[in-house]
């Protein structure tokens, strides 16, 4: 019986809703175990990284690797099946642009565990344990792997093929890679972006768009919206212009402004800095012409104010692939090159 190619699912810092995507394959995760011999995944396989290091370097075929590079362990595991793949595609926003995780780049990881462990409201440690690297018990020592001082994208530490987009990505969208693979298909050249449009959310999305100036933006309770009309237009931050499309417009087609999961477009590089500037050309100007320079920065500021968090609204995908990297880490005084 020939050899069937090797195929590989691993998680990083993520949480957990890529394997979900996978599962929701339903009966085409019977295609793909017939034409895959399925060899990592620890939400479903017992197999251990020993195992994986007993193979033979290249000799898994395809290794949709999701979630950011949080940790030592997300990092030594991204090495490792780098070396031990052919083919190393980066799953799901996380992978793709560090994800949601990536927003802790806001703060350092020290901040993060007093804040987790020791500030909590509810929190009973009357102790104050936190997390250590190494832990003496009396059957030995327990360690866990350290934190690293940023979140990275996977491309930030190993050379990646192929980025499939998402939070999570659709499952026809990884079938149509999977499947492809499967027959034969050549894939596009390395370092592209596959199973997702290279346009945007709003080229998919049905509501039509007229009149593009905004004076007030709205929180998404504070607005029933109406059903047809652009979000954007109506106030509601929604940031399909800066997001890639392929996903169907799904979120504005139920109500929900796109939140940017599927990360930039082609040709955009940086999709807060587009949103930002696309925000900045919209708020209607008009009715503060005349108007004292103080009182026109007060008004447009209020504008602003709607958005409580800048990078959970700009960034919420993406802020360890963004441009603000650097400037992020340099902020909370770490440097982004720490890590790798
Ligand atoms: Fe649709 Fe949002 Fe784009 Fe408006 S901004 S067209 S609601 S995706």
């Amino acid at each position: 019986m020939a050899t069937k190619p090797k195929l590989s699912v691993y998680w990083a810092a993520s949480c957990g809703g890529c394997e979900i995507a996978v599962a929701n394959l339903h009966e085409r995760l019977l295609d793909v175990e017939a034409a895959f011999d399925f060899v990592f995944c620890p939400c479903l396989l017992d197999t251990k990284k020993q195992d994986v290091e007993a193979m033979a370097d290249g000799s898994i075929a395809v290794t949709l690797f999701n979630g950011a590079i949080r940790t030592e362990e997300n990092l030594e595991m991204a090495r490792l099946l780098r070396r031990k793949s052919q083919v190393l595609i980066a799953f799901g926003a996380c992978a793709a642009q560090g994800g949601i995780p990536g927003l802790s780049n806001v703060s350092t990881a020290a901040d993060h565990l007093r804040t987790i462990y020791l500030q909590g409201p509810t929190l009973d440690n009357p102790e104050g344990t936190i997390p250590r690297r190494q832990t003496v018990v009396d059957e030995g020592v327990l360690a866990l792997p350290g934190l690293l001082d940023q979140v990275s994208p996977l491309a930030d530490v190993v050379e990646v093929d192929y980025t499939i987009p998402g939070c999570p990505p659709e499952s026809h969208q990884i079938w149509a890679v999977v499947d492809a693979v499967i027959r034969g298909v050549a894939l596009p050249p390395p370092g592209s972006v596959l199973g997702a449009g290279a346009s945007t959310v709003c080229d998919e999305c049905p509501r039509t768009r007229g009149d593009k100036r905004i004076d007030q933006l709205r929180r998404t309770w504070e607005i029933d919206p109406d059903p047809d009309r652009c979000l954007l237009e109506q106030g509601v931050v929604c940031v399909g212009l800066a997001t890639r499309g392929g996903c169907g417009a799904l979120c504005p087609q139920v109500q929900a402004p796109c939140i940017g999961c599927y990360g930039p477009p082609e040709g955009v590089t940086d999709q807060g800095g587009k949103m930002v500037s696309a925000l900045g050309s919209m708020i209607d100007i008009e009715p503060l012409k005349g108007l004292p320079e103080a009182e026109i920065v007060a008004r447009i500021d209020a504008i602003f104010d709607a958005i409580p968090d800048y990078a959970g609204c700009f960034y919420k995908f993406g802020l360890p692939g963004s441009s603000l990297k650097a400037a992020v880490a340099a902020r909370v005084g770490v440097s982004a090159q720490d890590d790798q």
